[in-house]
């Protein structure tokens, strides 16, 4: 038995037609069924639907063999016991650096004032403004990052950015784009030896499917 982890959302719909490409139908809709174990047409492959930030720890443990998860959540959650053998292109965005329009960031940076920032990417944040040379107080949040420097709690965040729409509704902007995201096939080490064929096969049916 395979098991793959995935979280609901933008990462399972846009894993699907990579699923169909290595013959793995999914036979319920996570929007429409509560089940966390999902069948799928091949009876040696089940899908888990965990959160998004539990992929890596889940596929790091053996809870499941392989898993998508974006390369934001890979990085925070760090690359021990994964293989990483694709880049499937999907649910791409970009980590970037936002901050009130009315903030001169630019200013902030020039004089060397400490700053204080917002994020649930403490790890790529911290990177990020050391080699930068900024001092930062980081902290740490679990979502609506967008809120803090609208209330005071911050003077910059670091978040996700797609089409920027979300930034535009809060009075942000844009000041620094940090780096690319997709979403990364990852796979359990051990699994990758013990399940070698069957893993592969879902591999090179990925590679195969992926968007160029
Ligand atoms: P947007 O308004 O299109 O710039 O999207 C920004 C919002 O969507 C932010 O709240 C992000 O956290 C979230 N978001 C954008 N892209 C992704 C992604 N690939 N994965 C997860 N969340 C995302």
């Amino acid at each position: 038995m395979i098991t793959l982890a995935l979280s609901k959302g933008r990462i399972f719909e846009e894993t699907l037609p990579l699923l169909k490409a290595a013959g793995i139908e999914v036979l319920d809709d996570p929007e429409k069924s509560r089940k966390l174990i999902l069948e799928t047409r091949d009876p040696q492959v089940r899908v888990v639907l965990v959160r998004a930030s539990d992929v890596p720890t889940y596929v790091q443990y053996g809870g499941a063999d392989l898993g998508v998860t974006g390369l934001d959540t890979l990085i925070e959650h760090g690359i021990q016991g994964l293989y990483q053998p694709l880049d499937l292109k999907i649910a791409k965005c970009r980590v970037s650096v936002a901050v009130r329009s009315d903030f001169d960031y630019e200013s902030a940076v020039r004089q060397g004032s400490r700053l204080r920032v917002a994020t649930k990417y403490v790890a790529i944040a911290r990177e990020f403004f050391a080699a930068k040379g900024v001092h930062v107080d980081l902290i740490k949040l679990y979502g609506s990052m967008e809120l803090a420097p609208l209330t005071g709690l911050a003077d910059a965040i670091v978040d996700l950015v797609s089409t920027g729409n979300t930034l535009k509704a809060n009075n942000l902007v844009e000041v620094e784009r940090i780096m690319d995201i997709s979403s990364r096939l990852v796979v359990n080490q051990a699994a990758l030896k013990l399940k070698r064929d069957e893993i592969r096969r879902i591999i090179d049916a990925f590679e195969g499917a992926i968007a160029p």
